[in-house]
């Protein structure tokens, strides 16, 4: 607990550049989260398209905020800059990667990023389900990246894990920790073992409430008992929150690619029912 309070505390590290790739559920909304703090974030995606409804959620965010102070609104959302080309590699002081969650297209892309960043740049993957050791491997210097894990949705979760492999060097672990302060979030040192600590948890627990689903419990009865126990959301509405193809990809990491998926779970991801970003999931979200 001692150790836990003063992880992050002791690192002189002031980030002003930050640069996300992946401008998704999670990169948009870590973008959003830096800018709210006074840094300066360039936002990478495949296209200007991709990146519009992350800026469009930022603005809601900063207005929100900042009620009745549009100025500072439009000064927080002038510091996320759209960038499909990845300019601001250059500058960062940290890059965090939130792309499809796919290994040989991170490794890839952290080739690159490596290339182009300074050599100084702390480098971070907020994959959920891919081992950190296996992303740093592609690089020159792995002892540069760490995994800086948020929680969806990242405005309102405390906890963000920070990974470290066995090759990740105490500066840059020390420094993501910082990191994630500076966001007035609290940052757990984790292994980096598949679901590392929280989704180890989560994992289990979500896919129990979706083989209930298999033997025909109704999903509204199963979240109505787990909210009526305490939880402040059911699990069922938490695979629509986190999304199914990613629930999917996290079951595999936990269980082995030869798990069995919860066929509803299956059935729902194969008629494109990703949750809550695809607008349907187990539930219906306008
Ligand atoms: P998402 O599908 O919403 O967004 C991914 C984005 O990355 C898309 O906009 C896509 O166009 C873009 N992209 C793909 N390849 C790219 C490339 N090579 N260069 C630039 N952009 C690229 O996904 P998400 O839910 O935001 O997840 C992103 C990452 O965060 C994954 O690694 C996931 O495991 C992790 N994560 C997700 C959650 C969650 O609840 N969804 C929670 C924690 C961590």
């Amino acid at each position: 607990q001692e150790r836990l309070k003063g992880f992050g505390k002791d690192a002189d590290f002031n980030p002003l550049r930050v640069h996300v790739v992946g401008a998704g559920v999670m990169g948009g909304d870590i973008a959003t989260e830096c800018a709210l703090r006074g840094m300066i974030v360039t936002l990478q995606d495949q296209s200007v398209e991709r990146i519009a409804p992350a800026i469009a959620r930022a603005a809601k965010r900063f207005e929100r905020k900042f009620k009745g102070k549009p100025r500072e609104a439009r000064f927080a959302l002038d510091r996320v800059i759209p960038d499909p080309a990845g300019h601001g590699v250059a500058r960062a002081d940290v890059i965090i990667e939130a792309i499809v969650e796919n290994l040989e297209a991170k490794r890839a892309l952290f080739v690159d990023i490596e290339l182009r960043a300074r050599p100084d740049a702390l480098l971070a993957s907020n994959t959920s389900s891919l081992r950190i050791a296996d992303i740093a491997s592609a690089l020159a210097e792995p002892g540069r990246l760490v995994g800086i894990h948020f929680f969806n949705p990242v405005a309102v979760m405390p906890l963000v894990e920070v990974v470290r492999t066995p090759a990740s060097s105490d500066e840059a672990f020390r420094r993501a920790a910082a990191f994630v302060r500076k966001l007035d979030k609290l940052p757990l040192p984790v292994k980096d073992e598949p679901g590392f600590l929280v989704n180890a948890v989560l994992g289990p627990y979500m896919y129990e409430a979706l083989r209930c689903v298999d033997e025909g419990i109704a999903p509204e009865a199963i979240d109505a008992a787990l909210v009526a126990y305490g939880m402040p959301m059911g699990p069922i509405e938490l695979v629509d929150t986190v999304g199914l193809d990613i629930a999917v990809a996290a079951g595999k990491a936990l269980a082995g690619a030869a798990a069995v998926l919860p066929k509803a779970l299956a059935d729902k991801v194969a008629a494109g029912h990703l949750g809550k970003k695809s607008g349907q999931g187990f539930y219906t979200w306008q």
